[in-house]
Parts: C-alpha cells; sequence; structure tokens
C-alpha cells in the first residue's frame, strides 16, 4: 500500500528533510496565517523530524486529529477520523495520497469518519481494535507491527477509557525521535475518563506501557485540553516548578491558537499526576500509599475537578 508519490520528488523532500531537519521542529504551516482560523480551534501546524513529519489537525471544539508522512516514500496515514471535511480538502491541497487511517477507539468524534472514508476512498486500509468501529479492514493486536513506508506503527492496546482503546508508536526509518498517537488515554497533563475500565488497567497504559518508551518520544493526543489538566496537576503539586512553567507556556500558545501538542513522554513523566502515581507527593495529596488506589482517586477528584 505504498503511495503513487514519484520517488523523484519524494527523494527531495526527504533530503533537503534530513539537510535542514535534524532534529523535530514545529512550524505553523508554512507560516502562512492560520486556515480558517475564525472555525478552526487551533492553528494547523506541521511538526517535522528526521524522515517523517506530522501534521496536527484541529477538529470541532477540542479534537486533535493527524495526518503522518513518511518522507522517503511519500506513505501517508491518518490518525483518527474527526472531521472528514478538513481532511479530505487537506489531502488535495497538500497534494497527499492517503494509504491508511488508524482509529484510537470507538467514540464518534475519533471514529465517526470511518463510513464516508470507506465510501469516498476504498483504496485505504482501515485499521483499529474495536468492532463497534465501523468499516474497519484490518483488525489490530497487541504488540503488532505495521510497515508504512519505512514507518514502523506499533500497535499498543491501552484499555480503560474504552477497552478497545489502542494507542500507536511510530518510529520512523531515520532513526529520529518516535511519534506516539494516544487518543484519549494520555493527555498533555492528563489521561481519559474510565468509561470502560479500572485503575488498574489506566495504571498499567501509563505507568508500564507507554512510561516505557524512550523519553524524547513525542506525544500527539486527542484533545486540546492541556490547561484544564495542568490546572488540576498544579492542585496536586503545587511546588512542581514544571507544571507552573508549562502552564505559563501554553498560555502563550493559546493566545495565537497554536496547539500545545505535542509534549513528550519524558516530560509526562515530570508534571503529568496520572503518570507520577508512585511519588510520595502525589500519593500524599490522594491520602494513599498504593499506586493503582492512587489513581484510582485522582480520577474520581479530578471528574469533579473546577480550575
Ligand atoms: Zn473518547
Amino acid at each position: 500500500m505504498y503511495s503513487l508519490f514519484g520517488r523523484g520528488l519524494a527523494h527531495k523532500i526527504y533530503k533537503h528533510a534530513c539537510l535542514a531537519q535534524r532534529l523535530w521542529t514545529d512550524k505553523a504551516a508554512a507560516a502562512k496565517p492560520p486556515a480558517a482560523p475564525d472555525k478552526l480551534h487551533s492553528q494547523i501546524v506541521d511538526v517535522r523530524c528526521e524522515g517523517m513529519v506530522v501534521k496536527i489537525l484541529p477538529a470541532r471544539d477540542n479534537n486533535y486529529m493527524y495526518l503522518i508522512t513518511d518522507l522517503p516514500t511519500g506513505c501517508t496515514a491518518a490518525i483518527d477520523l474527526s472531521d472528514n471535511k478538513l481532511l479530505f480538502e487537506t489531502l488535495k491541497k497538500e497534494n497527499l495520497t492517503l494509504s491508511y487511517a488508524f482509529i484510537t477507539h470507538h467514540h464518534e468524534d475519533h471514529a465517526g469518519g470511518t463510513e464516508e472514508l470507506a465510501a469516498q476512498y476504498p483504496d485505504v486500509k482501515i485499521c483499529a481494535g474495536d468492532e463497534r468501529i465501523k468499516c474497519v479492514t484490518h483488525c489490530v493486536k497487541n504488540d503488532e507491527k505495521l510497515k508504512l513506508g519505512e514507518m514502523t506503527f506499533n500497535c499498543m492496546h491501552t484499555p480503560c477509557h474504552t477497552v478497545g482503546h489502542y494507542c500507536f508508536f511510530v518510529e520512523c526509518g531515520a532513526g529520529g525521535p518516535p511519534a506516539l498517537f494516544t487518543g484519549d488515554t494520555l493527555f498533555q497533563g492528563g489521561c481519559g475518563r474510565f468509561f470502560e475500565g479500572t485503575p488498574d488497567q489506566m495504571y498499567s497504559a501509563l505507568c508500564e506501557k507507554l512510561s516505557s518508551l524512550p523519553e524524547d518520544t513525542k506525544v500527539f493526543c486527542g484533545h486540546e485540553y492541556t490547561l484544564q489538566n495542568m490546572a488540576y496537576a498544579r492542585h496536586v503539586e503545587p511546588m512542581n516548578d514544571r507544571i507552573m512553567k508549562r502552564i505559563e507556556w501554553a498560555k502563550l500558545r493559546r493566545a495565537t491558537k497554536s496547539p500545545t501538542v505535542p509534549s513528550t513522554i519524558g516530560e509526562e513523566k515530570s508534571w503529568n499526576p496520572f503518570m507520577r502515581v508512585h511519588e510520595p507527593n502525589v500519593q500524599k495529596h490522594a491520602g494513599e500509599k498504593d499506586p493503582i488506589k492512587t489513581m484510582g482517586s485522582l480520577r474520581k477528584e479530578k471528574d469533579n475537578f473546577r480550575a
């Protein structure tokens, strides 16, 4: 399922990317004025790294969906289908050939576009791990690896927000920092509600699976919730300087409608209370001595928290 991207053009883009971008950078799509800023909650932003580029697409009130392109081959995948109109417009405008769509979980604001995509782009493979998602052509399994161009998609089953929730960990062929698409499992500074799961499942997802990924992994989550989550993180750990600094940074970003994603796994481990349930300060706040009980207690408090 490689795209029909011309090899010459792809090579040129790849060479340029390798020369110009040794590290991840993020820039508002070519510093153009933000697309329909009156309608979108955030600017459309490209995050580049060696070998691949992630396009952040804002949708609905606070959703993010993504396009990831393997620069050597042009192979492109979408992550979540929250706004097909914007997706189809972007594919056309950027001259991208979509080969895959990965859906993190069955909620309508992430999976609602699968039927229309299947009708309009019948060659696109739709990959997901929940039978409630319509038009899936490939049912993913935990630890399954899929090769897209020179990228490798690692499918990580992270049940709790929903039983069929998957995160997708993407390594690029050029050896740069990996990307992680977390849907509604891990947010910047927070996590999704436990609609279909338990504290020990979220503990396993956040503190065992995702915590063990490389520290420089870029985290692309499903919603722009950073300021709300960080207000709760500050409530849990008022003396954590990393949280205060991130709040100030995020306020500046939001003032210009810039996304606050991505963060990194290393950063999340330094400020996200749900990834810090081993920390004495966090356990003390929860009134617990056990990390899983702390996880349950924090989620309950956060469900009713108003900044
Ligand atoms: Zn959800």
